[in-house]
């Protein structure tokens, strides 16, 4: 099994239980802050890329338009936070959901070592003690993982490679 595929099946394990014992976890459709807000333009590996890529590839040629106009402002864009070029902001959901990178899979349900990663509403709940029983996962090991994945670029660097 290729190893990012087996990175997805472990995250997604890590996720499922996280969601079996809270049924009413914040992380869902139409809750888009995260991707609205990023610190910086999200990074991929190069299998991250060629997952994401392909979902690209099936989008319609206005699509594909949408998104290579974000893509170029992001690209110039000086101020942070960003919004993601891949958000449809107004289903308020990825548009590339099945094909989206470890970093969206993993935030709400990873935490790093001294660094957190909470978004903002988690990072509140977890303030006031409402998840201390929550097994997190690890992004550490995570990122380990990540490194053995081929060299890393920011997205607007990829797709101006391709498109
Ligand atoms: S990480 Fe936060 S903002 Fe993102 S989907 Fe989960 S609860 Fe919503
Ligand atoms: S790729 Fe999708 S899930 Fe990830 S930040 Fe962009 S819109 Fe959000």
């Amino acid at each position: 099994m290729p190893p990012l595929h087996q990175l997805h099946l472990d995250i997604d394990a890590r996720v499922d239980d996280i969601r079996a014992h809270h049924a009413d976890w914040l992380c869902r459709m139409g809750c888009d802050l995260c991707c609205r807000r990023l610190a910086e333009i999200p990074a991929l590996t190069r299998a991250e890329w060629d997952l994401l890529k392909a979902g690209l590839l099936k989008l319609s040629p206005t699509q594909l338009d949408v998104v290579r106009h974000k893509m170029l402002a992001l690209s110039e864009q000086l101020t942070r936070p960003v919004v993601c070029p891949l958000l449809d902001e107004v289903a308020g959901a990825c548009s590339l959901y099945e094909y989206r990178p470890v970093a969206c899979r993993t935030y709400g349900f990873y935490v790093q070592r001294d660094l957190g990663l909470y978004c903002n509403a988690i990072k509140t709940e977890v303030e006031q003690g409402a998840l201390a029983e929550v097994v997190w996962g690890n992004h550490d090991t995570i990122d380990r993982r990540l490194n053995a994945l081929g060299d890393t670029r920011d997205l607007t660097e990829w797709f101006a490679e391709l498109f």
